[in-house]
């Protein structure tokens, strides 16, 4: 997961059209969220690829090359999963934000599937969740600019699955040597999304994992040739090698690269994802070149 940069003031016009609001005030009138059509409208699902670059919201793994991308309301706009909410108490969905731009992003079909995030949706603090719309202007019109999520009610509830849009990701998620995600100081909300999301499911543990080892494996080639018998490397030219090996993890910081956290965390904790796994004679070289490296 990574933070994601959306003008939440400024929604796709499709969102904000005449009809469109003819239909949120039916859906206001009618509480039932599912008769939304105008958020899976091409202009603002195109919108939404654009800025998470066709990559899952939660997970950070390219959807268009094998599925179609789900667009994931994040308030669910139907019923709130019961496993949400206290024994006995139901929650209609939060209908009236299902064409709300700050609601929507992109998921992949597994991060979004029933059983993962779905309908989930856990707050802090029961008492403050919202489960009716803001009022209607004194016109009788729905009033867009209430259901910001940055202005009451809404923001009084404290969500407890990381919206990438919302907050940083990575001051709640890292990545370990298994290539799986752990909440950073026992974070809730690192923890609540790894386990409503799924994003510990064993493919994604496996793809992280290798991105790490590619690295360790790319510097251990590297080694090889500065030892070689024959015409091994010189020490200059054994640091303009390894700097290559630091371009491919920086390159995969780049937001179009999938699983940007991992090289996050292979830049915050270079000694113990690769340096670790690395013949330790060569550790001061290592770690000397990759100082250099990072403070040009
Ligand atoms: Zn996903």
């Amino acid at each position: 997961m990574r933070k994601i940069v959306k003008n939440f003031a400024s929604p796709p016009a499709k969102l904000t059209s005449p009809r469109c609001m003819t239909q949120m005030l039916n859906i206001y009138n009618s509480r039932i969220g599912k008769d939304a059509t105008y958020y899976n409208m091409d202009p603002v699902v195109d919108a939404l690829n654009k800025l998470y670059h066709s990559k899952c919201g939660y997970c950070e793994a390219q959807i268009d090359i094998v599925a179609s991308e789900n667009v994931e309301h994040y308030r669910p706009k139907g019923t709130v999963n019961s496993l949400d909410l206290p024994a006995g108490v139901a929650h209609p969905g939060y209908y009236w934000l299902s064409n709300e731009w700050s609601n929507l992003l992109i998921s992949c079909p597994k991060c979004n599937q029933p059983g993962h995030k779905g309908t989930r949706f856990p707050i802090h603090r029961h008492n403050r969740r919202v489960s009716t719309p803001p009022t209607l202007s004194a016109a009788g019109q729905v009033v867009v600019a209430s259901n910001s999520h940055l202005l009451p009610p809404l923001s009084r509830e404290d969500p407890l699955i990381l919206n990438p849009e919302f907050k940083e990701p990575g001051e709640h998620l890292k990545v370990i040597d298994s290539g799986e995600l752990k909440p950073v100081h026992r974070s809730i909300y690192g923890a609540k999304t790894i386990e409503v999301c799924g994003l510990n499911r064993p493919p994604l543990i496996a793809a992280r994992k290798k991105i790490i080892d590619r690295i360790v494996v790319q510097i251990e080639k590297r080694i090889e040739s500065f030892t070689a018998d024959v015409e091994p490397l010189t020490e200059g030219q054994f640091r303009r090698e390894l700097d290559t090996v630091f371009d491919e993890i920086t390159d995969r910081l780049d937001y179009k690269s999938t699983f940007t956290l991992v090289a996050r965390m292979i830049i915050k904790n270079f000694d113990t994802l690769v340096l670790s796994k690395i013949d330790p004679i060569f550790h001061p070289i290592i770690r000397n070149q990759f100082d250099r490296y990072i403070d040009n």
